[in-house]
């Protein structure tokens, strides 16, 4: 029996590498239904090679394009965000791979919480948003959420067999970005060529802005804190510049595990869709020999500031991570548009987050209210920075 899976943002670096994937093991698994924004050729031609049951277009726009190229398939073409959101809800759908980026992973993966549906969860930001709903939607419709970002699939894998044994702390391991070690200085005149040229992974845009400036470990100890149900003191973060280490837990006897490997997101995917299982891959193996020191630094949060307004939105709670989300998703566009420089990205923020009045325990529409209202704000803080 293949499972059946829905890769939201099926063009993305998470996207593609999990068709990889799925062409690897495409006796086990097929893919049911793509998604993208607006890369309509990429998904058309994903449609073509994979033959799904479904594609959808964010980009209403897009309809047509990818509609008219598919009319000879059988593949059935919707378009919109709330399309994305339905499809989810498909009978036909075994697992939903949440890849797309963003703050409009959010609702997808709410209705396919609410249907039932085992999720991949490489989006990070709707656990920043809405990390407690989330979890409790999760645990009310019995549905897991398997961890595809690498840390956390790191710790995931480390807490296997040690369900009954308590955490006393997680690191999360970071490379520490193209910037590693830089002052503050430095960082005012750092270029977006720069900025996007990561040492140790190749990913989408956003994500690369966002472990270059280290909001990037910020976003994961939120998502980290939802995932394993831990207390913010709980979670630490550690630069290992090699990327081999991807995350580790220390236990109540001050054991510790970690899971390494090579900087290869095929593993962390992988292992999302066939857990508990590791089906035989031929991805590169780790060599000892070249790499014969693992090294590790702190980081200086006051220098990656971005690091500590994440820590103080999550101590904070309630609507503060999802207005310092969307502050961040409106100051990384800016800064790639090239309206403000690298480290106004983390003046945007704290003007947000000064701005906000925090409620606990949102709902959703408060949440949905306040990603909309910072996101406002956010724009006129960087029109008012633009150069
Ligand atoms: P990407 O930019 O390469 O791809 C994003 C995908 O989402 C594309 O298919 C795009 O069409 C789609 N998309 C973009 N905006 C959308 C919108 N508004 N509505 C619907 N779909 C939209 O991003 P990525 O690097 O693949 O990252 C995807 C997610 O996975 C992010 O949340 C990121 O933090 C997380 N993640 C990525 C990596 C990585 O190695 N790339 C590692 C860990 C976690
Ligand atoms: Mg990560």
């Amino acid at each position: 029996m293949q499972r059946r899976v829905a890769i939201l943002g099926s063009t993305g670096s998470i996207g593609k590498q999990a068709l990889e994937v799925i062409s690897m093991h495409s006796q086990s698994f097929i893919a049911e239904v793509l998604t993208a924004q607006s890369n309509a050729e990429t998904l058309i031609n994903q449609a073509l090679t994979f033959n799904p049951n479904v594609v959808v277009i964010g980009d209403a726009n897009k309809y047509e394009t990818v509609k008219q190229a598919l009319a000879h398939t059988d593949v059935k073409v919707y378009a919109g965000a709330d399309a994305i959101a339905q499809v989810v809800t498909m009978d036909t759908i075994d697992i939903v791979l949440t890849a797309l980026v963003g703050y409009a992973g959010l609702l997808p993966t709410i209705a396919a919480i609410k249907a039932g549906k085992p999720i991949a969860l490489a989006n990070k930001e709707t656990l920043v948003v809405a990390g407690e709903i989330i979890t409790q939607l999760a645990a009310q419709h019995k549905v897991v959420l398997l961890p595809v970002d690498s840390e956390h699939s790191a710790i995931f894998q480390c807490l296997q067999g040690e369900w009954d044994n308590a955490i006393e702390k997680i690191y999360l391991t970071a490379s520490g970005g193209p910037f590693r070690g830089k002052d503050l200085k430095y960082l005012v005149s750092v270029t977006k060529a720069q900025a996007l040229k990561h040492p140790n992974w190749s990913m989408g845009a956003k994500i690369t802005i966002d472990s270059a400036s280290m909001m990037n470990k910020g976003l994961e100890m939120i998502e980290a804190k939802w995932l394993f149900n831990l207390s913010e003191t709980q979670i630490d973060v550690v630069v290992h510049p090699q990327s081999i280490i991807h995350s580790m837990v220390q236990f109540e006897d001050g054991s510790i595990k970690a899971q390494m490997g090579l900087p290869d997101m095929r593993l962390p995917i992988q292992y999302a869709l066939t857990y508990p299982l590791r089906p035989q891959a031929a991805y590169p193996r780790f060599d000892f020999k070249l790499y014969p020191t693992l090294t590790f630094e702190n980081v200086d949060k006051t220098v990656f500031k971005n690091l500590q307004l994440a820590i103080d939105a999550m101590a904070m709670g309630g609507i503060m991570p999802c207005a310092l989300n969307a502050a961040n998703e409106i100051a990384v566009q800016a800064f790639l548009n090239d309206e403000i420089g690298f480290v106004q990205m983390s003046e945007v923020i704290a003007a947000c987050l000064d701005a906000t009045t925090n409620e606990t325990q949102p709902a959703l529409e408060t949440l949905m209210h306040t990603d909309a209202q910072t996101r406002i704000k956010a724009s006129k803080i960087c029109k008012s920075l633009g150069h």
